[in-house]
């Protein structure tokens, strides 16, 4: 086989693993990562990850390497106290929310987990776990990519063990602000440990540009337009902008099966007679749920004609339900439902069809399909891929998306939708009326927009360019020397 090999290293491993017994059962997650490598075709791939499960025994960990060696899949393993501070701690309380802008942990949640620094020698020592398993399978040629925030210290493992490994790496959130970025203690380390990538990638150019800025404010190299060069070492960093999307494919096929155009039918006939709104996220802070909720309320509460006319649907995707915070969240959102229900829901109908829950995939397409109206209020988000999602849906209805200008989407479907600052609650409410009135004629020319951009800018070509990148980066870097 000639094809050159691709690693593709991230925190989870596409599979959910279930031990029955000796033996394991793996069910393939269908993520957008997943999709978008499946269509690089060119490359044999490889996935190196955490399974999600703590196995503890040497049995249980021979058997389910073997199970994802069909899969193509090979797994790391973490002991639960370094999930517990990488991945809880360092991951997701300290990096996750100050990437959205949510600064660091307070004292009290600090020595809750634990210190900061001790978070960070976990993540360290799992990042170097990754590279253990990167080195065990690595052949001269292939091309290794880490993914996201979790590994950021796996580029300089890797180039420490062997210089010559082609590393890319590829943030899927925002990058802050430098302002906002400077205020990570170990701000530097994690910087130096990613410019040891060859190639470094971000969603949008305005996240490139942070990272670009901090580089060179905290670190004091040069930014140029290409990446971050490091003079005395003569090495340049390539950084670059590659927007994420989707198998539209995907969306289209299951539109056309059968069962989901039952759905479709059945959901018409459920809301006929009025307008539907959609918001599908998961219940994050991030999210913007309660500032959506409120500049709905202000609409209905403004707009007396459109108070029987109009229904909002909210999908909120339980998720991090053991965390204080997001609890607090759930119940945030649950009192705005009920009060907004509360006041304006009749004998038969409720404004808000609020669900704690996941929906299965036909049945989202189904959603998205009848939907007058998408509505994103992000307050930060990477990309969201909802927002495409519903796109790829809506031919028939060409409806019209709400779209937080906060959210990397607002940079490649801001044309073709109405952006908004989610905290401006009476703007949102504007746009909701703006929204379920506009004509025909334009809802045609902004779907129209939106389905071009979403069917070129795929998940596939996503991926192909980053890699097809990542290969000339090196090329050019081995000419220059
Ligand atoms: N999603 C899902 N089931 C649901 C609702 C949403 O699988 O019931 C998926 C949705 O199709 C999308 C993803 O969750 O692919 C959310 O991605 P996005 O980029 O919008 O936000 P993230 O959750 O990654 O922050």
């Amino acid at each position: 086989n000639s094809r050159q090999r691709l690693l593709v290293v991230a925190n989870r491993l596409p599979v959910s693993a279930t031990r029955i017994g000796d033996t394991w059962s793996l069910e393939l997650s269908a993520g957008g990562l997943v999709s978008a490598l499946l269509g690089v075709r060119q490359f044999e791939t490889r996935w190196i990850g955490w399974a999600g499960v703590n196995v503890a025994d040497e049995v249980g960990q021979v058997a389910l390497k073997n199970a994802l060696e069909e899969k193509r899949c090979v797994p790391v393993f973490l002991d639960e106290e370094t999930v517990h501070q990488y991945y809880n701690g360092y991951c997701n309380n300290v990096l996750w929310p100050l990437f959205h802008y949510l600064g660091l942990p307070q004292e009290d949640r600090l020595s809750a987990t634990r210190s900061l620094e001790d978070q960070f020698e976990a993540y360290k020592r799992a990042n170097s776990k990754f590279a253990d398993v990167v080195q065990s399978i690595y052949k001269e040629g292939d091309v290794i990519w880490c993914h996201d925030y979790h590994l950021m210290f796996l580029p300089k493992c890797l180039k420490d063990y062997d210089i010559n490994m082609k590393v890319g790496w590829f943030l899927h959130t925002p990058f802050p602000s430098s302002e906002i970025y400077r205020m990570l203690p170990s701000r530097s380390e994690l910087l130096k440990a990613v410019l040891c990538a060859d190639l470094i990638g971000f969603h949008t150019y305005d996240y490139a540009r942070h990272f670009v800025s901090a580089c060179t404010r905290i670190l004091g190299l040069e930014g140029t337009r290409s990446g971050v060069e490091d003079h005395p070492l003569g090495k340049l960093t390539r950084v670059a902008a590659f927007p994420i999307g989707i198998d539209p494919e995907r969306f289209s096929e299951a539109l056309s099966r059968p069962d989901v155009k039952g759905y479709i039918q059945e959901l018409q006939q459920k809301f006929s007679g009025r307008k539907v709104m959609l918001g599908v996220d998961r219940l994050d802070t991030i999210k913007g749920i309660p500032q959506k909720l409120l500049a709905f309320e202000k609409f209905l509460d403004e707009n007396v004609e459109w108070r029987d006319k109009v229904l909002l649907v909210q999908i909120a995707v339980p998720t991090r339900t053991d965390v204080h915070d997001y609890q607090r969240l759930t119940s945030q959102v649950h009192e705005i439902v009920g009060r907004i229900n509360g006041r304006f829901g009749t004998l038969t109908t409720v404004p808000i069809h609020h669900l704690d829950r996941s929906l299965d995939f036909h049945r989202l397409c189904a959603l998205y399909a009848v939907t007058d109206v998408a509505i994103v209020t992000s307050l930060r988000d990477g990309m969201n891929l909802v927002s495409y999602e519903f796109v790829a849906c809506q031919n028939m209805k060409k409806g019209v998306l709400i779209l937080s200008e906060l959210a990397g989407a607002a940079q490649s479907l801001g044309a073709g939708a109405i952006l908004v600052n989610p905290w401006n609650i009476s703007d949102v409410a504007v746009a909701i009326k703006d929204a379920l009135d506009m004509p025909e004629t334009d809802r045609e020319e902004c779907h129209r927009h939106n389905f071009e951009h979403v069917t070129t800018h795929t998940a596939q070509v996503w991926a192909d360019t980053f890699v097809s990148e990542l290969n000339d980066t090196i090329v050019e870097a081995e000419l220059r020397t």
